[in-house]
């Protein structure tokens, strides 16, 4: 946190990258190898979505945990691992917490989850119900080992009687122990920007990060629209429309969209840095970074062996 906080006052905004942990073996190496090649670009840190492993009371450590234990161990990145709470104990949250600090990692993204979605939820007394009992979780049984980051949500969360609970909450959330917030996936700088300023309003005084989603493809646009409940404006639409059947378009036009996105979250002096939800892609974001002038050119150390998805498994 104090990294973020240097990097805003030197003048230089940092940027992070979210990866998801891979489904398969290949899937891994190719995902440690993009790591590798995406750390040339110097990100802040990069941070692993969080994917509760089928059986809630297992407290097995997910893939997620070992994917961003392998990022930080193997790749040397700093790494934050996202965690969520709705349906699990906080006995098995405490487990997951000490599988992440044994694997040397220090920050955590706290999130309450969507609950299942055939189930009635309803918040359980003394439970980690929503994200704010994360975060005090975290401080009560770990004290200040992690940086805590909360998510916002620019149009409000879906689920919220009101924008303004919804910002009432967010405050909570901070208030509890947060140190940074990111937002959701937003379409336009106005929505981000008047966000910013109505939580500076009530007293939101820690970073906030925008969320920036190059669109790569008409499809994957339409699954995440859909499962973060968000309307595309219409004059996106009318944009990608005729050119939904040509991916290289779709992505030239989200690329475009993305660098003017974020310049204006730039050039508004709101913000310390900006996070990237890759997709676990690289190609549309290092062009972003790129035209932003925030790519580091300058070539990094790499790993000492080349990971190929031919390698055989280690036993
Ligand atoms: P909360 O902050 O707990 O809010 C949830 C809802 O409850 C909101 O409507 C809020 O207004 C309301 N609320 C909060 N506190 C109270 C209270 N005390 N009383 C009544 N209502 C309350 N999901 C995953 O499964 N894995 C991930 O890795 C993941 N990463 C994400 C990363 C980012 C940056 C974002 C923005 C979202 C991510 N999500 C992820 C999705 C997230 O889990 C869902 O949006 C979830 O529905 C809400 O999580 P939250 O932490 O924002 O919830």
């Amino acid at each position: 946190i104090d990294r973020i906080h240097k990097r805003a006052e030197s003048g230089d905004p940092f940027f992070s990258l979210e990866f998801f942990p891979p489904r398969t073996y290949n899937g891994a190496v190719n995902l440690i190898a993009r790591f590798d090649r995406m750390s040339e670009g110097q990100p802040l840190f990069c941070d692993i979505t969080w994917h509760p492993a089928g059986d809630p009371s297992s407290n097995k450590p997910t893939s997620s945990t070992m994917i961003a234990g392998t990022m930080l161990n193997y790749c040397g990145i700093d790494t934050m691992l996202h965690m969520t709470c709705c349906n699990c104990t906080k006995e098995h949250i405490t487990a997951f917490l000490q599988k992440a600090k044994d694997l040397g990692i220090r920050n955590i993204l706290a999130l309450r989850g969507d609950p299942p979605q055939d189930e009635d939820w309803a918040p359980t007394e003394g439970g980690c119900n929503y994200a704010t009992d994360l975060v005090r979780h975290i401080k009560q049984e770990f004290d200040d080992h992690f940086v805590i980051c909360v998510a916002g949500y620019p149009t409000g969360h879906p689920d919220c009687t009101s924008y303004e609970d919804d910002l009432k909450y967010l405050k909570e959330k901070v208030d509890a122990g947060a140190d940074f917030i990111i937002t959701q996936l937003f379409f336009k700088a106005e929505t981000f920007l008047s966000f910013v300023k109505d939580c500076q309003a009530i007293g939101i005084k820690c970073p906030i990060i925008p969320g920036i989603l190059p669109i790569q493809a008409y499809q994957s646009l339409r699954h995440i629209v859909k499962l973060s409940r968000l309307e595309v404006p219409q004059e996106i639409l009318d944009a990608i429309n005729p050119i939904k059947d040509n991916d290289e378009a779709i992505r030239n036009f989200g690329i475009d969209m993305a660098v003017e996105l974020s310049k204006t979250c730039l050039d508004s002096g709101l913000v310390h840095g900006l996070h990237f939800y890759t997709l676990n892609r690289e190609v549309a974001t290092i062009e972003i970074l790129k035209r932003l002038g925030m790519w580091c050119e300058e070539p990094r150390r790499s790993l000492p062996w080349k990971p190929t998805a031919n390698h055989t498994r280690c036993t």
